[in-house]
């Protein structure tokens, strides 16, 4: 049985939710017409048990039957900063320059499946949480959620997430304990010199070769410093100064990001990074001034609860429930979750598509029954 029959008869109410999300994008914590229709749907489920609110714009649900463990399950709602270029679709986005370019409208709407199955079917005891999270895309909804009491106000024993990959075979469910996302901190750096006449350096302190040799020596800490059998990321995406072609001017920046799984490496990395920018901003007597942000820790999945989603994951698509899929540099919030409570967030395979964040992605809906059956599968194994 690769999907549950019954969540199959679900395909094409799913996807009218699916495409409803999709039409109405909305950014970090301004999730609000997405969370009305999640309730409102949750309702017609006859579910009654909701908080709304929780993480500015989140949405937490309670299903119970019976007495038994509590396992969580979680969607993000929200949308990017993009404008859509699927111009042949039509459910493609009627918010100009916003877009659901990650296919967080999938995932919402395969937590709503499951939820609607669950609810109908009861066939567990104890709770499913249900957490419909706001602002993964950078603004760290899973942290405000948690900040606002949804541990304690629900008691979760378990979690599960999972987020849709282009490029990796449609319903592959890749589940895997250990990192599958990277850590992601941020930074930014100004180096401050002294400008000159472009024709006469040695009255400048010029920011911009010190620059060059900033961004150069950082990346030594990638070649030099880390363990060459750990991973670490150093990336400078920007650098800005200057516009004249004969003035040197008296400041640049330059911005970037460090990725890494171990926090190990990414405290090297971080107290590297000061040693190296000061020293070699200090070798050209200029200074720098450095603003490091600490961003989403990595994402560990839980060796217990990632066994426990892998036999989930091969009642639902058999061979296709996969654990050797190589971890990935991005980052994700659930992240936040898998800190304080044991977990597994799992990869499912949305077939050839254009990549995640890309004006031409999409989420693909012949996905929305398998990813379902999943979450309702690991919430009825786990509450047997
Ligand atoms: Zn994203
Ligand atoms: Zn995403």
């Amino acid at each position: 049985m690769p999907i549950k029959n019954r969540i199959a008869d679900f395909q094409k109410e799913m996807t009218s939710w699916r495409h409803y999300f999709h039409e109405n994008p909305e950014l970090a914590y301004k999730e609000v017409n997405t969370s009305r229709k999640v309730v409102e749907l949750l309702k017609s489920f006859g579910i009654n048990n909701i908080e709304e609110g929780i993480g500015k714009t989140g949405v937490v649900a309670t299903l119970e039957n019976g007495i038994g463990k509590s396992i969580g399950l979680r969607a993000d709602m929200d949308a990017l900063p993009i404008l859509e270029e699927n111009n042949d679709k039509k459910y493609r986005s009627k918010a100009i320059g916003k877009m659901h370019a990650c296919g967080h409208d999938g995932h919402t709407t395969m937590l709503l499946g499951a939820a609607k199955y669950l609810s109908e079917t009861k066939n567990f005891n104890g709770k499913v949480i249900l957490i419909f999270q706001p602002a993964e895309e950078g603004f760290a909804g899973a942290k405000a959620m948690i900040e606002d009491g949804l541990l304690d106000k629900y008691p979760i024993d378990e979690i599960y997430g999972m987020h849709n990959m282009p490029g990796l075979e449609e319903g592959i469910l890749a589940v895997e304990a250990g990192p599958r996302l990277a850590a992601a901190d941020n930074f930014e750096v100004e180096i401050i010199g002294k400008g000159a006449h472009g024709a006469m350096p040695s009255n400048s302190i010029d920011p911009i070769v010190c620059g060059a040799s900033v961004i150069q020596n950082i990346q030594h800490i990638v070649s030099r410093n880390s363990d060459p059998k750990e991973t670490l990321v150093i990336t400078v995406a920007s650098f800005n100064s200057g516009d004249a072609n004969n003035v040197i001017p008296k400041s640049a920046k330059l911005s970037g990001t460090i990725r890494y799984y171990n926090n190990q490496i990414g405290e090297l990395a971080k107290k590297r990074f000061f040693d190296v920018v000061n020293s070699s901003c200090e070798a050209f007597n200029a200074k720098a001034v450095i603003d490091f942000k600490k961003g989403y820790p990595p994402t560990v999945n839980h060796e217990k609860q990632s066994k426990f989603a892998l036999n989930s994951a091969k009642k639902i698509v058999g061979s296709k429930a996969s654990a050797h899929q190589k971890p990935m540099m991005g980052s994700e919030d659930f992240s936040y979750f898998l800190k304080k409570v044991p977990g597994c967030f799992a990869w499912i395979g949305n077939g050839e598509s254009a990549s995640l964040h890309n004006p031409k992605y999409d989420f693909n809906d012949s996905i929305l029954t398998i990813g379902s059956s999943f979450l309702a599968s690991i919430a009825e194994d786990r509450l047997s």
